[in-house]
C-alpha cells in the first residue's frame, strides 16, 4: 500500500539522500505524504514530513544538514487518518526515542489507544499506526527488538514495521505480515530495507526476503530473523536477484495488471479484514457507524458510479435486493446527473468510485446532496473527494492499482457489497444464521480464488486461441449478468483489437444471437445456480448455429463439455458469491488475449485511470 525504506550504516554522514533515492522509487507504489527520520552517534533525531511529493521533502531536508548513521522513510497511502502532516509517518512514542513506519493497518488500534491514552500517553496523530509506536514504548525495558516483540503479539491486522530508537541506537527492527518487506547487507556493512526491491537493487542483488510473521533485527555485523510465535532463530540465506528494476515494481510480473490479478485473493482478505464479527452474522463497518440509525429507516438505495465500478454496483442490486430486502437502483453517474431520479427522504445515494475522482461520479453525488438525501461512498483513496463529501463511506484498503483497467479494486468492490449486504440485512430481516453463512463463506473466497489462480496457464492458452477473432459476446444471467458485462469491457479495454459486448443470456434473442457464426464467439458464464438452466439453453442455441464456445462452469459439470468448445472451470461457493469467482478468469483471459496482441495492456490506449473530466 506505501513505501517503505531504511538505511543503516557504520558512522555519521549525509544519509537523506539515500532515503529518499528509495523513497522515489517507491512512489510508484502510491502516495500522498511522505516522511523521513534519521538519528547521528550522539543519539540527536531530525524528522521531516511532508503532504507534497518526495520531490519536496527533498527539497525541505536539503535546508537541514544532519549527518546521521541510520534512518527510515516512508510514503503513505492512508488508511486511517486524513493526509496531512501529523498524519504522515514516520510516527514516535511520547518521549520521541522510538519512531516507525508501517506499511498496512493496526485493525485493534483503537482499544490499544484507549488503553494507553488511560496510562498517560500522549498521542498526536489520527492514524493507526501510532498507537504501535507507543505499545512498543510501553515494553521498552532492555532492547528494540524484545519490546517490539511483545507489542506485536497484541496487535490484529497487517504490517510492514521499520523501528528505530536513539534508547537503542545502530539497529533497525523490522517485521511483516502481508505487507512486503525485504533487506539486504553489503561488504561494508550498510543495511538498506525497503517495500520492494527497487530501491536496493542498485545497493546490492543479494537480497532477504522477510516471510509473514517474521522479525528481524539488522545491524552492520549481520542479522538475527526470529519467528514471531515460537520466538525462534530462523535459518535464511540471501538470493541473488537478476531482475531490472522495473521488473521488481512489479514483483517479478510481466505487467502490473497480471500483479494486481494475482493479488485479488488478498484484496478481498484486505477488504474484510476485521469487518467480520463471525459468532453474531454482523458485518462490522466503522464507517458506517455514525449514520446507522438513518439506514435503518432508509427504503430506497440508489447506487451510483461509472464503467468497471458500475458492474460491481449492478451486483450489489442483485445481493441488496435478494437479502437484505432494499429495493436497489443502479445508474452511470453521468446519466443520473442530468435525469430526474425520483429521491425521498428514505433514499441513500451511494457511490462507488476506485479513486474517489471520478467527475461524473462527483457531480451526481453533489446532485444528491442538493436534494438532502444520505449520501454514502465506497472508495478506494482516503481522504478522496468522494470520501470527504459523502456523509459516510466504506474504504476498499487494498491499496494502489497501477494499471489503468482496474481489477483488484473491482473484487474488492464486490466484497464490499456482501459486507454491505449483510451491514444492511442484518439491520432488517435476515436471520443470524443466513448472516454467518454469508459471511463465513465470503472469507472462503481468497483461497477458491487462488485454486483459479493455479489454472493460469489453461486460461492463457484458451485466451491466445481466441485471440485471433476480432468479436466477442459474452453472456450470465443473474448475478452474473453484470460479470458478462465486466468480462467484455475488460477484452475490449485490454486487447483493443477486439470488440466485445456483454448482455444478460436473456437478452440473447432480443438480437446478439444474429450474430451467431463460426466467425463470432461467444464466452458464457454458466456456474451451477439458480439459472443454469435457462443459460445451458442460450448455449444450446448458439451452439446450433455453429459458433465458437467458451464456458465458466462449475468445477464437477461434465456435461456442459458437450456444448462448450473450451471450459473454465470455478470451485462452488453461494450463488451470490459467484461473481467473484467468474471475474478472475475473465480478467486473467483480457489480459493473455491483449499480451497476444502486443497491446500495451498496462497503459491501453485512449484510457486513463482516473477519469477526472466529464
Ligand atoms: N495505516 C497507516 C496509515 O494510515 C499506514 C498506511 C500505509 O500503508 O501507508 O497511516
Amino acid at each position: 500500500m506505501c513505501g517503505i525504506i531504511g538505511y543503516l550504516s557504520n558512522e555519521d554522514k549525509d544519509i537523506v539522500p539515500i532515503l529518499i533515492a528509495g523513497l522515489k522509487r517507491l512512489e510508484y507504489r502510491g502516495y500522498d505524504s511522505c516522511g523521513i527520520v534519521v538519528c547521528n552517534s550522539k543519539s540527536e533525531t531530525l524528522i521531516e514530513k511532508s503532504t507534497a511529493r518526495v520531490k519536496k521533502l527533498e527539497e525541505k531536508a536539503k535546508n537541514h544538514p544532519f549527518p546521521a548513521n541510520m534512518g527510515i522513510g516512508h510514503t503513505r497511502w492512508a488508511t486511517h487518518g486524513l493526509v496531512t502532516e501529523k498524519n504522515a509517518h514516520p510516527h514516535c512514542d511520547c518521549k520521541r526515542e522510538i519512531f516507525l513506519v508501517h506499511n498496512g493497518i493496526i485493525e485493534n488500534y483503537k482499544t490499544i489507544k484507549e488503553k494507553l491514552k488511560k496510562k498517560g500517553h500522549n498521542f498526536i496523530s489520527e492514524t493507526d499506526t501510532e498507537a504501535l509506536a507507543h505499545l512498543i514504548e510501553h515494553f521498552f525495558k532492555d532492547n528494540l527488538e524484545d519490546a517490539v516483540k511483545k507489542a506485536l503479539k497484541l496487535v490484529k491486522g497487517t504490517y510492514g514495521l521499520a523501528v528505530i530508537s536513539s534508547r537503542d541506537p545502530k539497529k533497525i527492527v523490522i517485521a511483516k505480515n502481508a505487507s512486503p518487506l525485504v533487506f539486504s547487507i553489503n561488504d561494508g556493512g550498510e543495511v538498506l530495507v525497503a517495500s520492494d526491491a527497487t530501491s536496493i537493487l542498485n545497493f546490492s542483488r543479494k537480497v532477504i526476503f522477510l516471510e509473514d510473521k517474521e522479525i528481524a533485527v539488522l545491524t552492520s555485523k549481520g542479522f538475527k530473523v526470529f519467528d514471531m510465535e515460537s520466538d525462534r532463530l530462523k535459518t535464511k540465506e540471501f538470493q541473488e536477484l537478476d531482475w531490472t528494476i522495473e521488473k521488481a515494481e512489479k514483483s517479478g510480473y510481466s505487467h502490473f495488471m497480471l500483479k494486481e490479478i494475482c493479488e485479488e485473493p488478498e484484496a478481498i482478505r484486505n477488504s474484510i479484514r476485521g469487518r467480520i464479527i463471525a459468532e453474531d452474522g454482523l458485518a462490522k463497518l466503522g464507517g458506517l457507524e455514525k449514520v446507522q440509525d438513518k439506514l435503518r429507516e432508509i427504503e430506497k438505495l440508489f447506487l451510483v458510479s461509472c464503467g468497471t465500478a458500475s458492474y460491481a454496483a449492478e451486483v450489489g442490486k442483485y445481493m441488496l435486493e435478494e437479502y437484505a430486502g432494499i429495493s436497489t437502483e443502479t445508474d452511470i453517474a453521468s446519466e443520473f446527473r442530468y435525469r430526474k431520479p425520483i429521491l425521498t427522504k428514505k433514499t441513500a445515494f451511494l457511490a462507488v468510485s476506485q479513486s474517489g475522482e471520478t467527475a461524473d461520479t462527483l457531480a451526481a453525488l453533489n446532485e444528491a446532496k442538493r436534494k438532502g438525501i444520505l449520501t454514502l461512498g465506497i472508495v478506494n483513496v482516503v481522504g478522496s473527494s468522494v470520501a470527504r463529501q459523502t456523509d459516510a463511506g466504506i474504504y476498499n484498503h487494498v491499496g494502489p492499482e497501477n494499471a489503468v483497467a482496474s481489477t483488484k479494486a473491482f473484487l474488492s468492490q464486490l466484497s464490499i457489497m456482501v459486507l454491505l449486504t449483510v451491514f444492511l440485512g442484518r439491520q432488517r430481516d435476515m436471520s443470524l444464521v443466513m448472516g454467518k453463512r454469508i459471511l463465513g463463506e465470503l472469507e472462503k473466497i481468497p483461497d477458491l480464488m487462488k485454486e483459479i489462480l493455479k489454472e493460469s496457464e489453461k486460461i492463457k492458452e484458451i485466451a491466445v486461441k481466441y485471440s485471433r477473432y476480432r468479436n466477442f459476446i459474452f453472456l450470465g444471467r443473474k448475478y452474473n449478468a453484470p460479470i458478462a458485462k465486466e468480462g467484455a469491457l475488460k477484452l475490449k479495454e485490454i486487447a483493443y483489437f477486439i470488440h466485445a459486448e456483454g448482455y444478460p443470456a436473456g437478452e440473447m434473442k432480443h438480437g446478439p444471437i444474429a450474430l451467431a457464426d463460426k466467425n463470432f464467439p461467444f464466452f458464457f458464464i454458466a456456474p451451477s445456480d439458480s439459472v443454469y438452466e435457462k443459460t445451458i439453453s442460450n448455449m444450446e442455441e448458439i451452439k446450433a448455429r455453429n459458433a465458437p464456445i467458451i464456458a465458466i462452469a462449475t468445477k464437477g459439470n461434465e456435461e456442459i463439455k458437450n456444448i462448450a468448445d473450451d471450459v473454465i472451470y470455478i470451485p462452488k461457493t453461494l450463488e451470490m458469491l459467484t461473481p467473484m469467482l467468474t471475474s478472475l478468469p475473465l480478467h486473467l483471459f483480457a489480459y493473455y488475449a491483449g499480451v497476444k496482441l502486443n497491446c500495451d495492456v498496462d497503459r491501453p490506449r485512449n484510457l486513463a485511470k482516473s477519469v477526472t473530466v466529464e
